[in-house]
């Protein structure tokens, strides 16, 4: 659930408008030139939060952590997180609501600043998981690296981390056309380097203005930018490594998702991905009022206010339907 950004990657010529297209369009790409913008994305964007989450517990002996920094760490968690779950994931990958376009832009940018791959690659790279899962072509299985002990930790550790160092890429031609139709949509992602840079900047000009000092500003650059890019990100790769792996399947769905429950409250609703697997369509992850699931709290505000609309809910009989009797059973589940 991340990498590069389509801006860069050029369209295979027989596929670009007015040539005459003499085979099928592939669905996925894999050149020197689109590993080489993966690498380049994975270390800045992946592997150096890593490094600026451990500069920043050092950097505590230069200036303590104190409230702004908490506050800045979680307001910028909570906002990008959303931008992800609420936008780049309910919205743009699934359609599973229709939003106004100030609303939708504002997701976009939201989801951006979280540095987890610009729009368009996210949305094809998780349609890609959806039609693959845990088969042969999805980008992030922790199935697939054979059985045993060490088979299921190679696993773990693809889907996970090490995938996004280089992997296919989804033809967004093929993954994301409504995308690319969308002109204004297109813009925002294009920025997408640049929603960064401002979620970066955020917090250390406020940092800076709070503590009146450059080692405040310092100091809140590392928490409420890197250390929160480092938490958000690891929380949404346990959803494509863990949850394919452990967690109850109340609902049939035809690859090894799992909820987990006791993540729902910092996963934003994700953690319900077994439910999620089942439903793709459902603007809510937890499907029912009491499963946590912050990322639907929101739409459903949106749509109090207006602002979103045409939430497709999976009716009482539809979710029956795919019910597992034993609802804690994986096998029941793997084996439909
Ligand atoms: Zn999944
Ligand atoms: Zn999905």
């Amino acid at each position: 659930m991340a990498e590069t950004d389509v801006e860069s990657i050029p369209e295979p010529a027989e596929h670009q408008p007015g040539t005459a297209r003499s085979e099928p369009r592939r669905k996925t790409i894999s050149n020197s030139y689109v590993h080489r913008l993966q690498r380049r994305h994975f270390l800045l964007f992946d592997v150096l939060p890593i490094f600026g989450t451990v500069a920043a517990v050092a950097f505590l002996a230069v200036h303590p952590f104190g409230v702004t920094e908490l506050v800045l760490l979680l307001a910028m968690w909570i906002v990008t997180g959303l931008g992800i779950s609420v936008g780049y994931h309910r919205l743009f990958t699934h359609r599973s609501f229709k939003a106004a376009p100030s609303v939708a832009a504002v997701l976009a940018v939201c989801g951006s600043m979280a540095g987890q791959g610009g729009l368009v690659s996210w949305v094809a790279l998780h349609r890609r998981h959806h039609e693959c899962s845990d088969r042969e072509g999805d980008p992030h299985s922790p199935n697939l690296a054979g059985s045993g002990l060490k088979g299921r930790l190679r696993g773990l550790m693809h889907s996970h981390f090490l995938w996004m160092r280089r992997h296919e890429y989804p033809n967004v031609v093929h993954y994301a056309p409504d995308l690319l139709k969308n002109r204004s949509l297109v813009r925002v992602a294009r920025l997408y380097y640049y929603w960064i840079v401002l979620g970066l900047l955020i917090p250390t000009v406020i940092g800076g203005l709070v503590y009146q000092s450059w080692t405040g500003a310092v100091s809140c650059l590392f928490w409420g930018g890197l250390v929160r890019i480092f938490v958000l990100e690891h929380i949404v790769w346990a959803i494509n490594s863990f949850l394919h792996m452990f967690g109850t399947r109340p609902y049939r769905s035809r690859e090894q998702s799992g909820n987990g429950g006791i993540f729902a409250l910092i996963t934003f609703g994700e953690a319900w991905h077994n439910n999620h697997h089942a439903f793709p369509e459902s603007p809510s992850f937890g499907l029912d009022w009491y499963r946590l699931d912050p990322g639907y709290w929101l739409v459903k505000v949106l749509e109090i206010s207006g602002l979103v609309w045409d939430l497709k809910v999976p009716s009482k009989d539809r979710r029956e339907s795919k019910r597992i009797s034993d609802k804690s059973s994986p096998t029941a589940g793997a084996a439909a």
